[in-house]
Formats: C-alpha cells, structure tokens, sequence
C-alpha cells in the first residue's frame, strides 16, 4: 500500500468519525520540508529519516489525533476533519509552522528543517468521502504548496470558495473570446500624477471582467487561473493591443499621456512576448518610450535566462521596465542591478502607512534612495490621502499612483480635463 493510499483511507475512516452539524470544514494539510533533500547530502540518508521522523511526531502532536501520514521522505500530509471555518485551518497551519520550528538534535549536531505549508479546506456534501473526494482535496493542497513556493510565502491556503472560481475558470478559459466579443471584458485606467510638475503622465491599464454569472471577477483572481495555460498568453495579447491603442487614440486627441501594462512571470517565458510588443507598437503607431511593462518583484527574481532575454528585447525596442509591488518580494541587490529597469513602484502596503508610522516613512524614503541611487523613476502605489502625498513629496518621490488621484476607469469615462489641464496643482481626480 502507498503512502497517499494509506492516507486517503485513513482519511475517509476520520471523515466517518468526524462531528456532524452540517457545517464543519475539513482541511488537508500538506507539509513539505524543504531543506531535506539538502541535508540529505550533508547528514546522510539515514539522519535525515530520523529528522523526518520528528517531524512527523512534531505535526502530529500538533495536531492532536488527526490524520498523519509521511507522503514519500519529505512531505507530511494531515487531514483535520471538523473544523467549524477555514481559518481554523490557517491557525492548525501556523501551529504546526510553530511546532517545527525549534532545533533538531542531530548526531550531537543542532539542525533546523525549515518547512512550507499548501491547505486545502472543503465542506464534505455527505459524511461518506469517497477516496475520489479525498484525492482531489490533496491535489488542491499540492498545489497551494506550489503557490506557496512560487511566492515565497510560508503558507497558501486554498479555500474551497476559489477552487469554485477555478471550476469557474475552466468556463472562462472556454469562453475568453465570446468575453472579448461582447465586451465583458476591458481595461480600467488609473492615473500617475508626477508630483514635482502636478501633471498626470501616465495610466495604468488593469483588467477588468464582469461575467454574466459571476458578476465582477478580480483581475489577480483572472490571471491566476490564466497562469500555466495558454489563457495568460490570449490574455496578455488582448491587453497589450488595447492598452496600446486605447493610448494611441489618446495622444491623437492631443493629450500627452504614456501607458503601464501588467505582466505576468509567465509572460516573460514567451518567446513571442518582444514580437507581440514590437508588433502592436507598429500598428498604433506609438512612440515604445511612452510604454512601461510592470513586472512583479517576484517575476522578475526568479532569474530565468529566457526571462532576462525578453526583459532586454523589450529594453532594446525602447519599451520601459518597472518592478511593481516594490517591497513584498525578496530581491537581490545583485539582480536589481543587474536587471534593466526604469522604474520602481513601491507597494502600497508601505505608503499607505507613511503618514502615521515612522518605520514606513524611513522605509519609504529609503526606497526612493535606492530607486535614485539607482537612476531609476520611483512611484508610490496606493496613495489615498493629501497627507501622504505631501510626504511622498516631500520625499522626492517622482510619481503617485492611488486613489487619491483617481480610481481606474474606463477610457471613455476619462475626464478629459485631467489629461489636458496642464495646472492640475495635484488635486484629486474625483
Ligand atoms: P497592481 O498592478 O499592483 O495594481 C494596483 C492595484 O491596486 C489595482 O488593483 C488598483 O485598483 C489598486 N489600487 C490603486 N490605487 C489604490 C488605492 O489607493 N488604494 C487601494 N486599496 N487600492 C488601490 P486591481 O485592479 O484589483 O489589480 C490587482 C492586480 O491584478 C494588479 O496589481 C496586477 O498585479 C494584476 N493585474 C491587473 N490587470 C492585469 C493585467 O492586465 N495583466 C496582468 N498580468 N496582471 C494584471
Ligand atoms: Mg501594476
Ligand atoms: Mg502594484
């Protein structure tokens, strides 16, 4: 018997004993310790599987009686039936987080293993889960773990309510076109105010689809589905052709305004992404240095060769770079420099809090100082108040994006004025 085989009966025995009100979760647990494989190659085989034994004993004690289960040498799975909400699956997680965090003995040697967590939380229909059922919670639980490990967080939980939008994404990936025809589909414009001359420069191009059953679906919601299917790519072409063109028409009204798109890492593994760039600035007819790809931190780390190829065939085509979300990701000094960017956007997560706490104004300030001791232009995301602006100033801040200045909108429903009023003095949009 497999080790996912034993898990799933034992899971389906749990589930049976498991309290019945109707309402309770059930949540699998996949534990992944990462750094075994490494020290597999400095301790031996034979330390590891006894470090991986306490761990195993570590969750389980965590855990109280649960279901727990090694998967292969490296992996942990429990299944914690009768839980009466999904975050109490995110508080069993962090206690187990806690669990494995102190030192191992090891051969009179002190060891940390350092673990990940992916969830995986559904309500049971019947008190009879079938194996099929309990397969696919610890294929959902696999792939928050790969979540996890592609944003670098510790932890990612996936709900059940999102994997009803994934089942709704198998829908939208079959109905993209139709989306795109009748326009369920566009891009909302955020403008960036330059703060030293008050003039609005730029927009930001961010989807936006309100499907007929769904109703609104949040845009990193949309791309997350897209990413690892050929959706990101149809996507991604959408947008970069109506950005561009939406601009395009812009500037032929007179109005001097450049354009942001969003992309996604996956992107940047296209080999056709410089074409479609090179492509779609040709047929508008715009000028490629009024074009800025955001990229986030996260994508534009993870240091793939084919990555850094597209990042300069866009550079080289005259297309500018921006990292966007400055600041949540894990950068290296070494790839900052070496990447070739224009712009950095600090993430709103440190703007939003410059006003009242002074660890976020120094943070923030020291931000910009990179970003200038770098020659690159530096914007805040998120600035929602005059208080905040007046610092970012202040500052030298080069550009604020957020509320404060306006909301996304449709192209059509820009106001005008904003783009042509030269003596904008930094008032709010709306
Ligand atoms: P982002 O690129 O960092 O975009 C900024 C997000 O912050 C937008 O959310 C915007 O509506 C929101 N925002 C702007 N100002 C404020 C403010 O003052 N306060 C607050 N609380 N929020 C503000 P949105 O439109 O929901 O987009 C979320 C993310 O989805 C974007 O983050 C971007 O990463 C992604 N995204 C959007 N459109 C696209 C796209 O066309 N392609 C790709 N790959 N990603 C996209
Ligand atoms: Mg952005
Ligand atoms: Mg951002």
């Amino acid at each position: 018997m497999s080790d996912r085989d034993r898990l799933l009966d034992h899971a389906s025995a749990l589930l049976e004993r498991a309290p019945d009100d109707g309402s309770s979760v059930v949540a699998m647990v996949l534990v992944e310790l990462e750094n075994l494989p490494t020290l597999d190659g400095v301790l031996g085989h034979a330390a590891v599987d006894a470090l991986a034994g306490e761990a195993l004993q570590r969750v389980t004690r965590a855990v109280g009686a649960a279901a727990t289960c090694p998967i292969g040498r490296y992996q942990i799975a429990c299944l914690l039936p009768g839980l009466s909400a999904d975050a109490h699956a995110r508080l069993a997680a962090h206690r187990i987080l806690r669990a494995l965090a102190p030192p191992y003995a090891c051969d009179g040697r002190r060891v940390m293993v350092a673990a990940r967590i992916g969830v995986a939380t559904r309500t049971p229909d019947t008190r009879q889960a079938s194996t099929a059922q309990m397969d696919e919670l610890l294929r959902r639980a696999s792939a928050a773990l790969h979540e996890a490990r592609n944003r670098f967080d510790p932890l990612a939980i996936d709900e059940e309510h999102r994997s009803d939008l994934l089942l709704a994404g198998v829908d939208l990936w079959a109905e993209l076109d139709h989306a795109i025809e009748e326009s369920e589909v566009h891009l909302a414009y955020q403008p960036q105010l330059c703060l030293r001359s008050g003039r609005i420069v730029s927009m930001e191009a961010l989807l936006r689809w309100t499907h007929p059953r769904l109703g609104p679906i949040a845009p990193d919601r949309v791309i997350r589905l897209a990413e690892g299917t050929d959706l990101i790519f149809r996507l991604t072409r959408w947008v970069v052709h109506t950005a561009l063109r939406e601009c395009a028409e812009a500037r032929s009204r007179g109005i001097e305004i450049g354009v942001s798109v969003n992309l996604s890492a996956y992107n940047l593994r296209d080999p056709d992404l410089a074409a479609l760039f090179e492509q779609s600035l040709a047929i508008w007819g715009l000028p490629p240095g009024c074009v800025m790809a955001e990229l986030t931190e996260t994508a534009v780390m993870q240091g793939q060769a084919a990555s850094l190829a597209t990042l300069e065939a866009l550079k080289e085509m005259g297309v500018r770079l921006s990292m966007d979300d400055f600041g949540t990701g894990y950068s290296s000094m070494a790839r900052l420099r070496d990447l070739p960017l224009d712009e950095l956007k600090v993430d709103m997560s440190f703007t939003r809090g410059i006003s009242h706490a002074s660890t976020h104004h120094r943070i923030v300030s020291s931000m910009i100082g990179l970003g200038h001791g770098m020659g690159l232009q530096v914007v805040a995301e998120g600035v929602e108040d005059a208080v905040t602006c007046d610092h970012l100033r202040e500052m030298g801040c080069d550009l604020a994006q957020g509320y404060l200045i306006g909301h996304p909108v449709p192209m059509c429903e820009y106001p005008e004025r904003l783009l042509t009023d030269r003596d904008l003095d930094q008032r709010p949009c709306q």
